[in-house]
Protein backbone atom coordinates (compact mmCIF):
# COMPACT_ATOMS: atom_id res chain seq x y z
CA UNK A 1 0.00 0.00 0.00
CA UNK A 2 3.02 2.46 0.40
CA UNK A 3 3.68 3.77 -2.55
CA UNK A 4 6.85 5.48 -1.49
CA UNK A 5 9.75 3.49 -0.36
CA UNK A 6 12.86 4.90 0.65
CA UNK A 7 15.82 3.50 -0.75
CA UNK A 8 17.39 3.76 2.96
CA UNK A 9 21.77 3.74 1.65
CA UNK A 10 23.40 6.61 2.83
CA UNK A 11 24.90 8.74 0.49
CA UNK A 12 28.03 9.94 1.56
CA UNK A 13 28.18 10.02 5.14
CA UNK A 14 26.30 13.00 6.05
CA UNK A 15 23.01 12.20 3.47
CA UNK A 16 20.50 9.56 3.40
CA UNK A 17 17.50 9.31 0.55
CA UNK A 18 13.63 8.50 0.03
CA UNK A 19 11.97 7.70 -3.28
CA UNK A 20 8.64 8.56 -4.25
CA UNK A 21 7.30 6.60 -6.42
CA UNK A 22 4.15 8.70 -7.65
CA UNK A 23 6.07 12.22 -7.82
CA UNK A 24 8.98 9.90 -9.30
CA UNK A 25 11.49 12.02 -7.33
CA UNK A 26 14.36 11.23 -5.27
CA UNK A 27 15.06 13.02 -2.41
CA UNK A 28 17.76 13.66 -0.29
CA UNK A 29 18.13 15.19 3.52
CA UNK A 30 21.13 15.25 5.98
CA UNK A 31 20.92 13.38 8.78
CA UNK A 32 23.21 14.79 11.41
CA UNK A 33 23.00 17.52 14.20
CA UNK A 34 23.44 21.25 12.21
CA UNK A 35 25.76 23.59 14.48
CA UNK A 36 27.53 26.59 13.71
CA UNK A 37 26.89 25.63 9.88
CA UNK A 38 28.08 22.00 9.89
CA UNK A 39 26.14 18.60 9.73
CA UNK A 40 28.16 17.11 12.38
CA UNK A 41 27.51 13.68 14.53
CA UNK A 42 26.27 13.73 18.04
CA UNK A 43 29.29 14.03 20.54
CA UNK A 44 28.42 10.72 22.24
CA UNK A 45 27.63 9.09 18.13
CA UNK A 46 23.98 7.90 19.26
CA UNK A 47 21.44 8.20 16.66
CA UNK A 48 17.68 7.42 16.59
CA UNK A 49 15.37 6.06 13.87
CA UNK A 50 13.21 7.59 12.09
CA UNK A 51 10.12 5.43 11.34
CA UNK A 52 7.71 5.52 8.41
CA UNK A 53 4.25 5.61 10.26
CA UNK A 54 2.56 4.09 6.75
CA UNK A 55 4.64 1.08 6.56
CA UNK A 56 6.18 1.20 10.32
CA UNK A 57 9.51 0.80 8.25
CA UNK A 58 13.08 2.42 9.21
CA UNK A 59 13.22 5.24 6.75
CA UNK A 60 16.81 6.31 8.58
CA UNK A 61 19.27 7.01 11.74
CA UNK A 62 19.62 10.73 12.20
CA UNK A 63 22.26 11.49 14.93
CA UNK A 64 20.49 12.48 18.29
CA UNK A 65 21.68 15.17 20.32
CA UNK A 66 23.40 14.99 23.79
CA UNK A 67 23.79 17.82 25.98
CA UNK A 68 26.84 18.53 25.08
CA UNK A 69 25.58 18.77 21.73
CA UNK A 70 23.40 21.68 23.25
CA UNK A 71 26.17 23.54 24.99
CA UNK A 72 27.98 23.57 21.51
CA UNK A 73 24.85 24.89 19.73
CA UNK A 74 24.13 27.50 22.64
CA UNK A 75 27.66 28.99 22.49
CA UNK A 76 27.83 29.06 18.26
CA UNK A 77 24.13 30.66 18.85
CA UNK A 78 25.66 33.50 21.33
CA UNK A 79 28.53 34.23 19.59
CA UNK A 80 26.92 34.64 16.26
CA UNK A 81 24.68 37.07 18.26
CA UNK A 82 27.35 38.98 19.59
CA UNK A 83 28.94 38.61 16.26
CA UNK A 84 27.91 38.55 12.66
CA UNK A 85 24.47 38.59 13.30
CA UNK A 86 24.39 41.17 15.42
CA UNK A 87 26.20 43.34 13.09
CA UNK A 88 23.51 42.79 9.88
CA UNK A 89 21.54 45.56 9.44
CA UNK A 90 17.80 44.69 9.11
CA UNK A 91 17.70 44.75 5.24
CA UNK A 92 20.79 42.97 5.15
CA UNK A 93 18.82 40.67 7.07
CA UNK A 94 15.88 40.73 5.03
CA UNK A 95 17.51 39.96 2.15
CA UNK A 96 18.74 36.52 3.28
CA UNK A 97 15.44 35.64 4.12
CA UNK A 98 13.76 36.58 0.74
CA UNK A 99 17.24 34.11 -0.78
CA UNK A 100 16.15 31.30 1.24
CA UNK A 101 12.19 31.75 0.60
CA UNK A 102 13.12 31.62 -3.55
CA UNK A 103 15.32 28.41 -2.76
CA UNK A 104 12.48 26.82 -0.65
CA UNK A 105 10.08 27.65 -3.39
CA UNK A 106 12.30 25.94 -5.69
CA UNK A 107 12.52 23.15 -3.87
CA UNK A 108 8.75 22.93 -2.43
CA UNK A 109 7.88 19.22 -3.37
CA UNK A 110 10.91 17.40 -1.91
CA UNK A 111 9.73 19.06 1.12
CA UNK A 112 6.43 17.90 0.44
CA UNK A 113 7.32 14.20 0.05
CA UNK A 114 9.63 14.05 2.79
CA UNK A 115 6.77 15.32 5.47
CA UNK A 116 4.28 12.63 3.40
CA UNK A 117 7.16 9.93 4.23
CA UNK A 118 8.08 11.14 7.00
CA UNK A 119 4.89 11.92 9.00
CA UNK A 120 2.35 10.37 7.13
CA UNK A 121 0.39 13.18 5.79
CA UNK A 122 -1.22 12.92 2.83
CA UNK A 123 0.55 14.85 0.32
CA UNK A 124 -1.74 17.57 -1.16
CA UNK A 125 -1.66 18.78 2.61
CA UNK A 126 2.27 18.69 3.04
CA UNK A 127 2.47 20.51 -0.15
CA UNK A 128 0.30 23.80 0.78
CA UNK A 129 1.25 23.63 4.38
CA UNK A 130 4.76 24.06 2.50
CA UNK A 131 3.47 26.93 0.42
CA UNK A 132 2.23 28.19 3.30
CA UNK A 133 5.92 28.65 4.92
CA UNK A 134 7.25 30.33 1.76
CA UNK A 135 4.51 32.86 3.03
CA UNK A 136 5.91 33.13 6.31
CA UNK A 137 9.05 33.57 5.19
CA UNK A 138 8.82 36.43 2.89
CA UNK A 139 6.06 38.17 5.45
CA UNK A 140 8.96 37.75 8.64
CA UNK A 141 12.04 39.12 6.43
CA UNK A 142 9.58 41.99 5.56
CA UNK A 143 9.97 42.68 8.96
CA UNK A 144 13.34 42.79 9.50
CA UNK A 145 14.07 46.31 8.58
CA UNK A 146 10.77 47.50 10.16
CA UNK A 147 10.44 46.77 13.89
CA UNK A 148 10.26 50.56 15.44
CA UNK A 149 10.28 52.00 18.79
CA UNK A 150 8.45 55.26 20.17
CA UNK A 151 9.46 58.36 21.45
CA UNK A 152 7.85 60.46 24.05
CA UNK A 153 6.66 64.21 24.26
CA UNK A 154 10.15 66.04 25.81
CA UNK A 155 10.35 66.52 29.74
CA UNK A 156 12.49 69.90 30.15
CA UNK A 157 15.68 69.02 28.75
CA UNK A 158 15.27 64.87 28.43
CA UNK A 159 14.79 63.32 25.33
CA UNK A 160 12.87 59.60 25.77
CA UNK A 161 12.85 56.91 23.53
CA UNK A 162 12.18 53.11 23.44
CA UNK A 163 13.84 50.49 21.23
CA UNK A 164 12.68 46.86 20.90
CA UNK A 165 15.64 44.81 21.05
CA UNK A 166 16.02 40.61 20.46
CA UNK A 167 17.10 38.71 23.27
CA UNK A 168 19.71 37.38 22.33
CA UNK A 169 19.82 33.83 21.92
CA UNK A 170 16.29 31.96 21.95
CA UNK A 171 15.62 27.75 22.55
CA UNK A 172 12.42 27.06 19.84
CA UNK A 173 11.36 23.70 20.99
CA UNK A 174 8.31 22.46 18.35
CA UNK A 175 6.11 19.15 18.57
CA UNK A 176 5.61 16.81 15.49
CA UNK A 177 2.08 17.65 14.26
CA UNK A 178 3.23 19.93 11.55
CA UNK A 179 6.92 19.07 11.92
CA UNK A 180 8.51 22.06 9.53
CA UNK A 181 5.30 24.61 9.80
CA UNK A 182 5.13 24.51 13.50
CA UNK A 183 9.11 25.17 13.46
CA UNK A 184 8.52 28.05 11.07
CA UNK A 185 6.38 29.60 13.24
CA UNK A 186 9.39 29.87 15.49
CA UNK A 187 12.22 30.09 13.71
CA UNK A 188 11.30 33.16 11.43
CA UNK A 189 10.03 36.18 13.89
CA UNK A 190 13.05 34.86 16.17
CA UNK A 191 15.95 35.53 13.79
CA UNK A 192 13.78 38.62 11.79
CA UNK A 193 13.62 40.29 15.39
CA UNK A 194 17.35 40.07 15.27
CA UNK A 195 17.71 36.51 17.42
CA UNK A 196 19.67 33.81 17.07
CA UNK A 197 18.53 30.51 17.65
CA UNK A 198 18.62 26.79 19.17
CA UNK A 199 15.93 24.62 17.24
CA UNK A 200 14.99 21.44 19.25
CA UNK A 201 12.51 20.00 16.28
CA UNK A 202 10.51 16.53 17.39
CA UNK A 203 12.71 13.73 17.20
CA UNK A 204 9.30 11.44 15.08
CA UNK A 205 9.47 13.89 12.48
CA UNK A 206 13.22 15.99 11.78
CA UNK A 207 14.04 15.28 8.03
CA UNK A 208 12.27 18.51 6.75
CA UNK A 209 13.81 20.64 9.39
CA UNK A 210 17.16 19.22 8.52
CA UNK A 211 16.65 19.96 4.95
CA UNK A 212 15.79 23.29 5.78
CA UNK A 213 18.83 23.34 7.55
CA UNK A 214 20.93 22.97 3.83
CA UNK A 215 19.24 25.95 2.68
CA UNK A 216 20.07 28.45 5.55
CA UNK A 217 23.46 27.27 4.78
CA UNK A 218 23.03 27.87 0.68
CA UNK A 219 21.51 31.38 1.51
CA UNK A 220 24.51 32.70 3.04
CA UNK A 221 23.47 33.36 6.65
CA UNK A 222 26.33 33.46 8.98
CA UNK A 223 27.57 30.33 11.12
CA UNK A 224 25.85 30.01 14.37
CA UNK A 225 22.79 31.88 13.56
CA UNK A 226 21.02 28.60 13.28
CA UNK A 227 21.57 25.34 14.89
CA UNK A 228 19.16 22.47 14.74
CA UNK A 229 19.15 19.53 17.24
CA UNK A 230 17.26 16.19 16.90
CA UNK A 231 16.94 14.67 20.00
CA UNK A 232 15.04 13.91 23.14
CA UNK A 233 12.62 16.15 25.69
CA UNK A 234 14.50 14.58 28.33
CA UNK A 235 18.02 15.47 26.98
CA UNK A 236 17.82 18.40 24.43
CA UNK A 237 14.45 19.83 25.68
CA UNK A 238 15.97 19.93 29.15
CA UNK A 239 18.90 21.17 28.91
CA UNK A 240 17.84 23.82 26.60
CA UNK A 241 15.39 25.01 29.30
CA UNK A 242 18.08 25.20 31.74
CA UNK A 243 21.20 26.99 29.62
CA UNK A 244 22.07 30.19 31.14
CA UNK A 245 22.76 31.91 27.96
CA UNK A 246 19.53 30.90 26.62
CA UNK A 247 17.29 34.12 27.10
CA UNK A 248 13.91 32.89 25.97
CA UNK A 249 11.65 29.54 25.11
CA UNK A 250 9.67 29.39 22.92
CA UNK A 251 7.32 26.31 23.34
CA UNK A 252 5.23 24.09 21.43
CA UNK A 253 3.55 21.02 22.81
CA UNK A 254 1.69 19.73 25.45
CA UNK A 255 0.47 20.93 28.62
CA UNK A 256 2.41 19.02 30.64
CA UNK A 257 5.67 19.70 28.84
CA UNK A 258 4.72 23.27 29.02
CA UNK A 259 4.57 23.44 32.84
CA UNK A 260 7.96 21.38 32.79
CA UNK A 261 9.73 24.12 30.41
CA UNK A 262 8.05 27.05 32.74
CA UNK A 263 9.38 25.65 36.06
CA UNK A 264 13.07 25.02 34.26
CA UNK A 265 13.07 28.58 33.07
CA UNK A 266 12.07 29.92 36.35
CA UNK A 267 14.46 28.04 38.12
CA UNK A 268 17.54 28.96 35.38
CA UNK A 269 17.98 32.30 34.95
CA UNK A 270 14.56 33.10 34.37
CA UNK A 271 14.64 33.41 31.04
CA UNK A 272 11.42 34.80 29.09
CA UNK A 273 8.93 31.93 28.05
CA UNK A 274 6.27 31.38 25.69
CA UNK A 275 3.87 28.46 25.61
CA UNK A 276 1.74 27.30 22.52
CA UNK A 277 -0.22 24.56 24.42
CA UNK A 278 -2.69 21.85 24.21
CA UNK A 279 -6.70 22.42 23.59
CA UNK A 280 -9.95 20.34 23.54
CA UNK A 281 -11.49 22.73 20.98
CA UNK A 282 -15.17 22.97 20.52
CA UNK A 283 -17.33 23.48 17.83
CA UNK A 284 -21.20 24.78 18.27
CA UNK A 285 -23.62 24.12 15.47
CA UNK A 286 -26.90 25.89 16.26
CA UNK A 287 -30.34 25.17 14.73
CA UNK A 288 -30.71 27.79 11.88
CA UNK A 289 -27.27 26.77 10.95
CA UNK A 290 -26.29 26.01 7.03
CA UNK A 291 -26.31 22.46 7.83
CA UNK A 292 -23.70 21.93 4.66
CA UNK A 293 -21.53 24.27 5.41
CA UNK A 294 -21.36 23.69 9.23
CA UNK A 295 -21.02 19.77 8.26
CA UNK A 296 -18.08 19.87 5.97
CA UNK A 297 -16.19 22.10 8.40
CA UNK A 298 -17.08 20.11 10.71
CA UNK A 299 -15.12 17.04 8.92
CA UNK A 300 -12.52 19.04 8.05
CA UNK A 301 -11.88 20.19 11.81
CA UNK A 302 -12.46 16.98 13.22
CA UNK A 303 -10.27 14.67 11.30
CA UNK A 304 -7.47 16.93 9.45
CA UNK A 305 -3.90 15.25 9.80
CA UNK A 306 -5.70 12.55 11.17
CA UNK A 307 -6.52 14.40 14.16
CA UNK A 308 -3.08 15.48 15.03
CA UNK A 309 -4.19 19.26 15.40
CA UNK A 310 -3.98 21.48 18.41
CA UNK A 311 -7.17 23.18 17.34
CA UNK A 312 -8.88 19.78 16.24
CA UNK A 313 -12.28 20.25 16.76
CA UNK A 314 -12.70 17.28 18.98
CA UNK A 315 -15.44 18.30 21.17
CA UNK A 316 -19.04 19.02 18.76
CA UNK A 317 -21.97 20.57 20.57
CA UNK A 318 -25.06 20.34 18.55
CA UNK A 319 -28.43 22.18 19.67
CA UNK A 320 -31.54 20.05 19.90
CA UNK A 321 -33.50 21.02 16.58
CA UNK A 322 -31.28 19.58 14.87
CA UNK A 323 -28.98 17.38 16.73
CA UNK A 324 -30.31 13.85 14.79
CA UNK A 325 -30.01 15.33 11.66
CA UNK A 326 -26.59 16.56 11.93
CA UNK A 327 -25.74 13.11 14.04
CA UNK A 328 -26.36 11.10 11.13
CA UNK A 329 -25.05 13.23 8.37
CA UNK A 330 -21.60 13.61 10.42
CA UNK A 331 -21.75 9.62 10.97
CA UNK A 332 -22.45 8.63 7.04
CA UNK A 333 -19.82 11.30 6.00
CA UNK A 334 -17.13 9.70 8.57
CA UNK A 335 -17.88 6.64 6.90
CA UNK A 336 -17.44 7.74 3.54
CA UNK A 337 -13.58 9.14 4.48
CA UNK A 338 -10.55 7.59 2.92
CA UNK A 339 -7.55 6.71 5.28
CA UNK A 340 -4.48 5.30 4.10
CA UNK A 341 -1.20 6.13 2.29
CA UNK A 342 0.08 9.64 1.90
CA UNK A 343 0.53 9.74 -1.75
CA UNK A 344 -2.79 8.37 -2.79
CA UNK A 345 -4.79 11.21 -4.18
CA UNK A 346 -8.43 9.45 -2.72
CA UNK A 347 -6.77 9.64 1.15
CA UNK A 348 -7.97 12.21 3.26
CA UNK A 349 -6.42 11.08 6.27
CA UNK A 350 -3.11 9.17 6.66
CA UNK A 351 -1.78 7.22 9.52
CA UNK A 352 -0.90 8.81 12.98
CA UNK A 353 2.72 9.56 13.77
CA UNK A 354 4.27 6.69 15.69
CA UNK A 355 3.53 3.63 17.56
CA UNK A 356 3.02 5.45 20.81
CA UNK A 357 0.54 7.84 19.68
CA UNK A 358 -1.61 4.55 17.79
CA UNK A 359 -1.54 3.06 21.16
CA UNK A 360 -2.67 6.08 22.80
CA UNK A 361 -5.39 6.17 20.78
CA UNK A 362 -6.65 2.90 20.78
CA UNK A 363 -6.17 3.34 24.64
CA UNK A 364 -8.66 5.87 24.86
CA UNK A 365 -11.25 4.24 22.54
CA UNK A 366 -11.13 1.26 24.92
CA UNK A 367 -11.69 3.81 27.34
CA UNK A 368 -14.53 5.12 25.79
CA UNK A 369 -16.38 1.77 24.71
CA UNK A 370 -15.10 -0.44 28.08
CA UNK A 371 -14.68 1.79 31.19
CA UNK A 372 -17.53 4.63 30.04
CA UNK A 373 -19.90 2.69 27.96
CA UNK A 374 -20.20 5.37 25.02
CA UNK A 375 -22.12 5.22 22.25
CA UNK A 376 -19.71 4.46 19.34
CA UNK A 377 -21.66 5.70 16.36
CA UNK A 378 -18.82 4.53 13.63
CA UNK A 379 -14.75 3.43 13.90
CA UNK A 380 -13.00 1.98 16.78
CA UNK A 381 -10.59 -0.40 15.41
CA UNK A 382 -6.95 -0.10 13.82
CA UNK A 383 -6.76 0.05 9.71
CA UNK A 384 -4.76 -2.31 7.76
CA UNK A 385 -1.65 -4.91 9.12
CA UNK A 386 0.78 -2.28 8.96
CA UNK A 387 1.06 1.10 9.58
CA UNK A 388 -0.11 3.15 12.63
CA UNK A 389 -3.76 3.41 10.76
CA UNK A 390 -6.91 4.18 13.67
CA UNK A 391 -10.34 4.50 11.77
CA UNK A 392 -11.96 7.50 11.87
CA UNK A 393 -13.79 7.47 15.42
CA UNK A 394 -16.95 8.96 16.61
CA UNK A 395 -18.59 9.20 19.92
CA UNK A 396 -22.04 10.04 20.49
CA UNK A 397 -24.86 11.71 23.25
CA UNK A 398 -21.40 12.14 25.01
CA UNK A 399 -21.29 13.39 28.89
CA UNK A 400 -19.21 16.63 29.04
CA UNK A 401 -18.16 14.90 32.03
CA UNK A 402 -16.30 12.39 30.07
CA UNK A 403 -12.33 11.14 30.22
CA UNK A 404 -12.97 11.46 26.44
CA UNK A 405 -14.90 14.66 26.32
CA UNK A 406 -12.17 16.53 28.46
CA UNK A 407 -9.01 15.30 27.71
CA UNK A 408 -7.10 15.90 24.52
CA UNK A 409 -6.23 12.65 22.19
CA UNK A 410 -4.69 13.87 19.53
CA UNK A 411 -6.19 11.43 17.17
CA UNK A 412 -9.16 10.17 15.14
CA UNK A 413 -11.52 10.33 18.33
CA UNK A 414 -14.14 12.63 18.09
CA UNK A 415 -17.41 13.40 20.61
CA UNK A 416 -20.38 14.79 19.97
CA UNK A 417 -21.62 15.73 23.20
CA UNK A 418 -25.15 15.80 24.66
CA UNK A 419 -27.29 18.24 22.61
CA UNK A 420 -27.97 21.87 24.14
CA UNK A 421 -30.85 24.21 24.43
CA UNK A 422 -29.73 27.50 24.66
CA UNK A 423 -26.19 29.05 23.17
CA UNK A 424 -25.55 30.42 26.57
CA UNK A 425 -25.76 27.05 28.12
CA UNK A 426 -23.52 25.74 25.60
CA UNK A 427 -20.68 28.32 26.24
CA UNK A 428 -21.00 27.93 30.06
CA UNK A 429 -20.54 24.12 29.12
CA UNK A 430 -17.45 24.98 26.82
CA UNK A 431 -15.80 27.21 29.16
CA UNK A 432 -15.89 24.63 32.16
CA UNK A 433 -12.73 23.10 30.77
CA UNK A 434 -8.68 24.43 31.77
CA UNK A 435 -8.22 24.74 27.81
CA UNK A 436 -8.64 27.93 25.79
CA UNK A 437 -7.27 27.80 22.22
CA UNK A 438 -9.98 27.49 20.01
CA UNK A 439 -13.55 27.24 19.24
CA UNK A 440 -15.95 27.56 16.41
CA UNK A 441 -19.82 28.34 15.79
CA UNK A 442 -21.59 28.11 13.12
CA UNK A 443 -24.81 29.97 12.98
CA UNK A 444 -26.61 32.90 10.75
CA UNK A 445 -27.66 34.98 13.48
CA UNK A 446 -25.51 38.15 14.51
CA UNK A 447 -26.60 37.96 17.44
CA UNK A 448 -25.59 34.66 18.38
CA UNK A 449 -22.02 35.22 16.78
CA UNK A 450 -21.88 38.39 19.37
CA UNK A 451 -23.28 36.37 22.35
CA UNK A 452 -20.56 33.56 21.73
CA UNK A 453 -17.55 36.13 20.58
CA UNK A 454 -17.93 38.11 23.62
CA UNK A 455 -17.77 35.21 26.42
CA UNK A 456 -16.06 32.28 24.69
CA UNK A 457 -12.66 31.97 27.02
CA UNK A 458 -10.16 31.49 23.88
CA UNK A 459 -7.64 32.42 21.92
CA UNK A 460 -8.85 32.03 18.49
CA UNK A 461 -12.80 32.36 17.61
CA UNK A 462 -13.87 31.22 14.08
CA UNK A 463 -17.22 31.33 12.87
CA UNK A 464 -19.07 30.00 10.04
CA UNK A 465 -15.98 28.26 8.83
CA UNK A 466 -12.81 26.49 11.01
CA UNK A 467 -9.57 25.65 10.87
CA UNK A 468 -7.43 28.15 9.62
CA UNK A 469 -4.82 29.84 10.94
CA UNK A 470 -2.32 31.90 8.37
CA UNK A 471 0.95 33.79 8.73
CA UNK A 472 -0.29 37.10 9.21
CA UNK A 473 -2.91 36.74 12.12
CA UNK A 474 -1.50 36.03 15.90
CA UNK A 475 -2.36 32.75 17.11
CA UNK A 476 -2.15 31.13 20.69
CA UNK A 477 -4.01 30.35 23.85
CA UNK A 478 -5.45 31.41 27.10
CA UNK A 479 -6.13 29.47 30.40
CA UNK A 480 -3.93 25.92 30.21
CA UNK A 481 -3.84 26.22 26.31
CA UNK A 482 -0.99 29.12 26.47
CA UNK A 483 0.62 32.35 26.60
CA UNK A 484 2.08 34.67 23.72
CA UNK A 485 1.51 34.57 20.36
CA UNK A 486 2.82 33.04 17.14
CA UNK A 487 2.34 34.94 13.99
CA UNK A 488 1.85 38.24 12.64
CA UNK A 489 3.57 41.34 14.29
CA UNK A 490 2.40 39.87 17.51
CA UNK A 491 5.01 37.75 16.81
CA UNK A 492 7.67 40.18 16.49
CA UNK A 493 6.59 41.95 19.48
CA UNK A 494 7.28 38.08 21.21
CA UNK A 495 10.76 37.52 20.65
CA UNK A 496 11.54 41.55 21.10
CA UNK A 497 12.03 43.40 24.80
CA UNK A 498 11.95 46.91 25.21
CA UNK A 499 14.94 49.20 26.16
CA UNK A 500 13.84 52.58 27.14
CA UNK A 501 16.36 55.99 26.81
CA UNK A 502 16.46 58.62 28.65
CA UNK A 503 18.96 61.35 27.38
CA UNK A 504 19.78 64.88 28.80
CA UNK A 505 20.38 67.19 26.05
CA UNK A 506 22.35 70.17 27.87
CA UNK A 507 22.08 73.19 25.05
CA UNK A 508 24.07 75.92 25.84
CA UNK A 509 21.29 78.33 23.67
CA UNK A 510 18.43 76.59 22.37
CA UNK A 511 16.60 77.75 19.56
CA UNK A 512 13.14 78.92 20.00
CA UNK A 513 10.85 76.24 20.02
CA UNK A 514 7.59 76.69 17.53
P1 LIG B 1 5.06 17.18 23.88
O1 LIG B 1 4.70 18.22 24.88
O2 LIG B 1 5.16 15.79 24.31
O3 LIG B 1 6.46 17.55 23.19
C1 LIG B 1 6.70 18.79 22.57
C2 LIG B 1 8.19 18.97 22.40
O4 LIG B 1 8.79 19.11 23.69
C3 LIG B 1 8.89 17.76 21.76
O5 LIG B 1 9.93 18.21 20.94
C4 LIG B 1 9.40 17.01 22.99
O6 LIG B 1 10.48 16.15 22.74
C5 LIG B 1 9.83 18.16 23.88
N1 LIG B 1 9.91 17.81 25.29
C6 LIG B 1 9.42 16.72 25.93
N2 LIG B 1 9.71 16.78 27.26
C7 LIG B 1 10.39 17.93 27.46
C8 LIG B 1 10.93 18.58 28.62
N3 LIG B 1 10.81 18.05 29.83
N4 LIG B 1 11.55 19.77 28.46
C9 LIG B 1 11.64 20.35 27.25
N5 LIG B 1 11.16 19.78 26.10
C10 LIG B 1 10.51 18.59 26.21
O7 LIG B 1 4.01 17.36 22.68
P2 LIG B 1 3.88 16.50 21.35
O8 LIG B 1 5.15 16.53 20.58
O9 LIG B 1 3.30 15.17 21.71
O10 LIG B 1 2.81 17.38 20.54
C11 LIG B 1 1.47 17.35 20.81
C12 LIG B 1 1.05 18.48 21.73
O11 LIG B 1 1.40 19.73 21.16
C13 LIG B 1 -0.44 18.54 21.93
O12 LIG B 1 -0.73 18.76 23.27
C14 LIG B 1 -0.86 19.73 21.09
O13 LIG B 1 -2.07 20.34 21.49
C15 LIG B 1 0.29 20.63 21.25
N6 LIG B 1 0.32 21.63 20.18
C16 LIG B 1 -0.06 22.91 20.46
C17 LIG B 1 -0.11 23.87 19.45
C18 LIG B 1 -0.49 25.29 19.74
O14 LIG B 1 -0.25 26.14 18.88
N7 LIG B 1 -1.07 25.60 20.88
C19 LIG B 1 0.23 23.52 18.06
C20 LIG B 1 0.62 22.14 17.89
C21 LIG B 1 0.66 21.24 18.93
P3 LIG B 1 10.18 14.57 22.59
O15 LIG B 1 9.50 14.46 21.28
O16 LIG B 1 11.50 13.92 22.67
O17 LIG B 1 9.29 14.18 23.75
Amino acid sequence: MDESTQKGNKEKSTHSKVFSKTQNKEVNFPIKLFINNKFIDSSDGSELDVINPSTEELISKVSCASENDVEAAVEAAYKAYFGPWGKLTGDERAKLFFKLADLFESKISDFAILESIDHGRVYKDSLEDMQEAVRYIRYFGGFADKIEGKTFPCCGTLSMSTRRIPYGVVGLIAPWDYPLFICAWKIFPALAAGNTIVLKPSEEAPLSILKLAELFLEAGFPEGVVNILPGYGETVGCKLTSNEKVRKISFTGSTKVGRDVMRKAAESNLKNVHLELGGKSPLIICDDADMDTALNYAIDGAFKNTSQNCICSSRILVQDGIYNNFVEKFIEKTKNLKVGDAFDEKNFMGPLISKKQFDNVLRYIKVGMEEEKLNLATGGKRLYDKGFFVEPTVFTDVDDESKLAKEEIFGPVICILKPFKELKEAIDRINNSPYGLGAGIFTKDQNKVELFVRHIQVGNVWVNTYNYCPYNVPFGGVKQSGFGRDNGYEAILENTTVKAIYQNFQFESSPKVH
